[in-house]
């Protein structure tokens, strides 16, 4: 029998809101003995190509990217995976996105200045420098000028859903999405599906639109969770007959729920997304 493989189709670098550059994310996947790692970032391919040069062992990458959606005014995010990164329809879409980001991020850090702040603006694109801007990098503008002490809390009073600074993005519709990753040849993943904080049955009315809309998969890990949440991913999945992948979703060393590589075993039930995808690369 082979030896299992340890992948990790979910990962972030500096080309979005990771704090790794993407030959050391390489570096630290290596390290973790990680044989497959998707880069993921936020509306960019920017990290892919300098991770695929890092490599210095057998281990190997998926393209991927990380794209925010809206559902139903709503932000969704879903992945796609061994995506074709020459693909110019995919390339024109996410600066798009991009320019949503940039535009997103001046009216978030407005509303932060009528919250008796300072502009943030300046020092979060200094921060984020050619990443693709988010609200993590607000935060952390927020953390240097000593208005609160971490991410978490930038996001827990201020940049989180239902919190003082949201405002709405531009960002494409879910179809639309799912149509994009499909053209550039990619396997369309909805990712976090527990994050979203929806109802059941909004839940299952996200499932059931995606599935419609042609999606393939669904995160059935994504860091580590509870054994009543992979239970309640893994009857999605049944149900909808969604195939799986799962990632971690690392953004930075030292964050527990987001260790690169780590994940339970998958049910005999459920269909992973990897083989097909290690079949092209
Ligand atoms: P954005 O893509 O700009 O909408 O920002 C979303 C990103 O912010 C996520 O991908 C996470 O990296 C980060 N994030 C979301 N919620 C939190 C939180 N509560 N604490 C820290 N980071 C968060
Ligand atoms: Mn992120
Ligand atoms: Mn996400
Ligand atoms: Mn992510």
């Amino acid at each position: 029998m082979p030896a299992p493989v340890c992948v990790d189709f979910h990962t972030h670098t500096t080309a979005s809101d990771g704090s790794l550059s993407p030959a050391a994310l390489v570096a630290a996947a290596e390290s973790a003995n990680v044989d497959v790692l998707a880069i993921t970032d936020h509306d960019t391919l920017r990290g892919i190509a300098a991770a695929k040069e890092a490599v210095g062992s057998d281990l190997k990458i998926v393209p991927g990217v990380e794209i925010s959606a809206i559902w139903r005014r709503r932000n969704i995010h879903v992945v796609g995976l061994g995506i074709d990164v020459s693909n110019n329809t995919l390339k024109a879409a996410l600066l798009q996105q991009q320019n949503a980001r940039i535009a997103r991020g001046a009216k978030i850090a407005k509303r932060l200045t009528k919250q008796g702040l300072p502009d943030l603006y300046p020092a979060a694109r200094q921060i984020a420098g050619t990443a693709c801007i988010g609200r993590p990098h607000l935060a952390d503008a927020m953390v240097k000028a000593g208005i609160v002490k971490d991410r978490r809390s930038a996001f827990r009073r201020y940049l989180g859903d239902g919190k003082p600074a949201v405002v709405r993005a531009a960002w494409a519709e879910l179809a639309d999405v799912v149509r994009l990753i499909h053209q550039a040849s990619g396997v369309s993943v909805l990712a976090h599906p527990l994050a979203y904080k929806l109802t059941r049955t909004k839940l299952h009315e996200l499932c059931r639109d995606f599935s419609d809309m042609g999606g393939q998969a669904i995160e059935l890990h994504s860091g580590r969770q509870t054994a009543a949440e992979t239970a309640a991913l893994t009857a999605l999945a049944e149900t909808y007959e969604f195939e799986v992948s799962v990632g971690s979703d690392f953004h930075q060393p030292g964050h527990s729920r987001h260790q690169l590589g780590h994940h339970y075993p998958i049910p005999a039930s459920l269909t992973p997304v990897w083989p097909a995808l290690l079949d092209r690369l």
